[in-house]
C-alpha cells in the first residue's frame, strides 16, 4: 500500500472528507483512535461494529495525490 504522510495538510484534507462522511458520523469515529487519516494510520478502533454507509475517500485529494485505489479505510 502507498505510504501516506501524516502531515498537517493531509489531516486537514481528510477532515473535510472523512469529517463529512455519513459513515464517520454514524459510528462516532471522531471519538475513536485514530480519528482521521485512516489511509495512513489504519482502521478506527471503533470499526468492529461499524455500520458502513458511504465513503468520501475516492473524492478526496489525498486519495488522488497518492494514487490510492481503496475505500472505507476506517473499517478495513
Ligand atoms: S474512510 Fe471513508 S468511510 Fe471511513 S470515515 Fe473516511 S470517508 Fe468515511
Ligand atoms: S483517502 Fe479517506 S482516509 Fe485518506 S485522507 Fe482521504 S478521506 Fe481521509
Amino acid at each position: 500500500m502507498t505510504h501516506v504522510d501524516e502531515s498537517v495538510a493531509n489531516l486537514d484534507i481528510c477532515g473535510r472528507f472523512c469529517g463529512t462522511c455519513p459513515t464517520y458520523a454514524a459510528n462516532h469515529l471522531k471519538s475513536g483512535e485514530p480519528n482521521r487519516l485512516f489511509c495512513a494510520r489504519g482502521k478506527s478502533g471503533k470499526s468492529v461494529d461499524a455500520e458502513t454507509k458511504d465513503c468520501n475517500c475516492p473524492k478526496c485529494g489525498v486519495h488522488s495525490r497518492y494514487k490510492l485505489t481503496g475505500d472505507f479505510y476506517c473499517v478495513k
